[in-house]
């Protein structure tokens, strides 16, 4: 058994680039105050404008055909790019799909991945929740619980994804990417000393912690939180990494010290960017032309510029960012995210 085994639905484009960014170090100081940042640009992997959950929903959709699924269910934010993309995958794998999204606020507008999974042809259920965390809770496994009684009654047999696809089937997209950017990096002749990334729902930790032990990755996995953490998370993610191994028969563990989670950049909660953010999502459009994010990559990216600007990371390593996409929800936010244009 081995990870080239396991059942796969092919969803994404691989592989994505690594791209230097050398505009971006000068402008944070170039190469006497700031390492040489790489970019893996999972931004690029397809599937309805790309993210990280394509890597995920490749094994996911594989499993849920090989149950004999008829429909997805699953859950996020109106603006989940985890939802946008289950509905794109839904669609190339002739399944219907019903999304369970949280919001506030009576009728969200119809932008961003909210038109796309419209688009989609997705089925759209809308629960309302209070404050800024990552969607959860009883009223939404009520509401999925739901949805899927509804499916059945019709005849279809609902496969429920969890949010952010973040389960042992869900991590093993990550594992498989490590293998894919360990490559790389050999074959560049890199060794990065830090892969940095935007942390949500864990399933993306626990491919990558997971992925790094099983493939001698020569960076520290670190993740720049983009909810508030609760500290039950961790032992939950060691459990789905773990999961993953098994599923792949390595004798690999992960255990909670290999964690790393940095909470110092969620500012006010889930969504809401903070002047980091924007200022993230402004310096690496004008000077990589790539776009971030303001719920994911734009916190992770501000994290990583924090610690390169308080000199914790020496000038002479290199670093790798994860770009896990998130685009749409750009357009979405436009007001906002025009207070960071130059
Ligand atoms: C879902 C998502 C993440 C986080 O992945 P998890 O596996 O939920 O931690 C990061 N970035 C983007 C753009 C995402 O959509």
């Amino acid at each position: 058994m081995s990870i080239g085994s396991q059942p796969r639905f092919p969803l994404a484009t691989l592989p994505t680039p690594v791209q230097e960014a050398p505009r971006l170090r000068a402008v944070l100081g170039g190469p006497a105050r700031c390492p040489r940042i790489l970019l893996k640009r999972d931004d690029l992997t397809g599937l309805a404008l790309g993210g990280n959950k394509a890597r995920k929903l490749e094994f996911l959709v594989a499993d849920a055909i090989r149950q004999g699924a008829t429909a997805l269910i699953t859950t996020g934010a109106v603006q989940s790019n985890h939802a946008r993309m289950t509905a794109a995958a839904a669609r190339l794998a002739g399944l219907n799909c019903s999304l369970v999204l949280t919001g506030h606020g009576d009728d969200p507008p119809v932008q961003g991945n909210l038109l796309l999974d419209r688009l989609l042809g997705a089925e759209v259920h809308v629960v309302q929740t209070g404050g800024a965390s990552l969607p959860g809770g009883d009223a939404v496994s009520d509401a999925i619980a739901r949805v899927a009684e509804e499916l059945v009654m019709r005849g279809e047999r609902p496969y429920v994804i969890p949010v952010g696809g973040s389960n042992a089937i869900g991590a093993l997209g990550y594992v498989s990417g490590t293998l894919e950017l360990v490559g790389q990096l050999y074959t560049m002749g890199e060794a990065p000393s830090r892969l940095y990334y935007a942390s949500g729902s864990r399933g993306t930790q626990a491919g990558l912690v997971l992925g790094a032990k099983l493939y001698g990755a020569p960076y520290r996995v670190v993740g720049i939180a983009v909810s508030p953490v609760d500290p039950g998370r961790d032992p939950h993610a060691a459990e789905i990494a773990n999961e993953a191994a098994a599923r792949i028969g390595a004798t690999t563990r992960v255990v909670v010290e290999d964690l790393v989670t940095d909470d110092g950049y969620v500012g006010e909660g889930y969504g809401i960017p903070t002047p980091g953010c924007l200022e993230a999502v402004r310096l690496l459009a004008y000077h990589e032309a790539v776009f971030l994010d303001p719920t994911y990559t734009g916190k992770a990216m501000a994290g990583m510029i924090d610690q390169i600007r308080r000199g914790e990371i020496d000038p002479g390593e290199t670093v790798v960012f994860l770009h896990t996409g998130g685009v749409p929800a750009i357009f979405a936010q436009p007001e906002l995210l025009l207070e960071a244009a130059p």
